[in-house]
């Protein structure tokens, strides 16, 4: 019996290690006609709520319910399909909408691979007591709230935080619901007694894979993200007039501070760590001014939360040591809610590196995720999985964002064995066995 069942074990009809097949070309079809949603060259335009990805909503809705699923789509635009006749369920989804220059990969990859392997487990007549549950979570690319959909079903978010929310437009989520004819539905949520684990597939975004000649990734943890405002207070004054003993500039004081940012964090960050400058502003900004105030944005990103307080501790002592109120002070606030970062289950991890093995030895490698995912917000619920596959040049949120169909195949193919491999252990089934019933 498998940690995550808790029913009586059962045989699984005719099942064995390699039964599971998906069909590539059929994988391939579908990606490529969800992409015709907001098509744009060879991106995609689909914006959460918009009208071609309520379109899209519909379109996978109904490719649920040609695979077997009892498919829905719920108050703010999250579609789920359910296998139907059983009490628990693995969840396999991630999103379908896209930056406002997106790509025609991220997000939709891991939903299609989630309704093509159910597909090929109600063929195969797998699901015995655990079936497959797969969603597409909306907005996850923040256009109204970043991650929504997963955050409102796992119970983050509710109706009075979701009527508060509006794009950078100023449409409110309520008049998008409206118009998308969502507002009168009621909203799902995660449902711990069915839901025993959240597995997630993804383009990497990123170069790693490539750079190591890999062909799948095996997700670590997600980072977690610390983002803080420095603000530098001078003295505004003539740029002519002062000498240059007399000036309070916060400007030159900034400028030094962040330069001082890379040996700083080096000596305190760990293999993975990033951190990032965003955003400088100079008051009032004019040539001839020496800016009285000065603000940088800087965010820290790591696995570690461990790293991730030694380099905020750091970061703390070196503004406290930069900061004299006799010439220019320094003050730092954290600017918006950090995220934690989010571990990937060990067990989970291990069925992924094993389907891995099976099918690409030696062309597989773990890693962090840089960047946050819908998988995040379940890992504190539920055991928590995640497979990469490369993104060519490491291009995302991009119209030029692409994966080799070969890596889209192979890694719907690794999913899907890790996945019936856990079916089949939660039925009690060992993974090498052929059992007839
Ligand atoms: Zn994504």
């Amino acid at each position: 019996m498998c940690w995550w069942a808790t029913s009586t074990p059962r045989t699984v009809l005719g099942m064995s290690a390699t039964a599971l097949r998906i069909d590539p070309a059929r994988l391939l079809i579908d990606l490529r006609r969800l992409r015709e949603f907001g098509a744009a060259g060879s991106g995609v335009v689909r914006p959460a709520l918009s009208s071609v990805d309520v379109l899209s909503r519909h379109w996978l809705a109904q490719r649920m319910t040609e695979a077997g699923l009892i498919a829905s789509i719920d108050g703010i635009g999250n579609v789920i399909g359910r296998t139907p006749g059983v009490s628990k369920a693995l969840l396999v989804g991630s999103h379908t909408d896209t930056q406002r220059e997106g790509g025609w990969l991220d997000g939709s990859l891991g939903v299609i691979y989630g309704l093509e392997i159910a597909r090929a487990c109600l063929e195969s007549h797998l699901f015995t007591e655990i079936g497959l549950d797969v969603a597409s979570w909306v907005d996850e690319e923040a256009r109204f709230a970043r991650l929504l959909g997963s955050r409102a079903f796992c119970g983050e978010l509710r109706e009075s935080d979701l009527a508060v929310l509006h794009d950078r437009e100023g449409l409110s989520l309520s008049d998008a619901r409206r118009d998308a004819g969502f507002a009168m539905r009621p909203l799902a949520a995660l449902e711990p007694e069915r839901h025993r684990a959240y597995l997630e597939a993804h383009i990497e975004q990123g170069a790693v894979l490539e750079a190591h000649g890999k062909r799948i990734g095996i997700v670590t943890g997600i980072v977690g993200i610390r983002t803080f405002r420095v603000t530098f207070t001078g003295e505004q004054n003539h740029a002519g007039t002062t000498p240059m003993h007399l000036r309070r500039d916060a400007g030159k004081a900034l400028v030094q501070f962040a330069a001082e940012l890379d040996l700083l964090f080096k000596s305190v960050a760990g293999e993975a760590s990033v951190w990032t400058i965003g955003e400088i502003q100079l008051h009032p900004g004019a040539e001839s001014i020496i800016p009285g105030r000065a603000e940088l944005l800087l965010q820290i990103r790591d696995v570690d939360d461990g790293i991730l307080q030694r380099m905020q501790h750091a970061l703390v002592q070196r503004v406290a040591a930069r900061s004299d109120p006799a010439t220019v002070l320094v003050q730092l606030v954290e600017s918006s809610p950090p995220t934690a970062p989010a571990r990937m289950d060990e067990t989970l991890q291990a069925s992924l590196r094993k389907s891995a093995q099976g099918l690409a030895p030696s062309t597989w490698m773990s890693l962090p995720s840089g960047a946050g995912h819908d998988a995040q917000i379940f890992s504190s619920r539920l055991p928590t999985g995640m497979l990469f596959i490369p993104s060519i040049g490491g291009i995302s949120h991009s119209f030029h964002e692409n994966t080799s169909d070969d890596d889209i195949t192979l890694g719907c193919q690794v999913f899907a064995d890790a996945v019936s491999s856990l079916l089949r252990s939660s039925a009690g089934v060992p993974d090498t066995t052929l059992i007839q019933n």
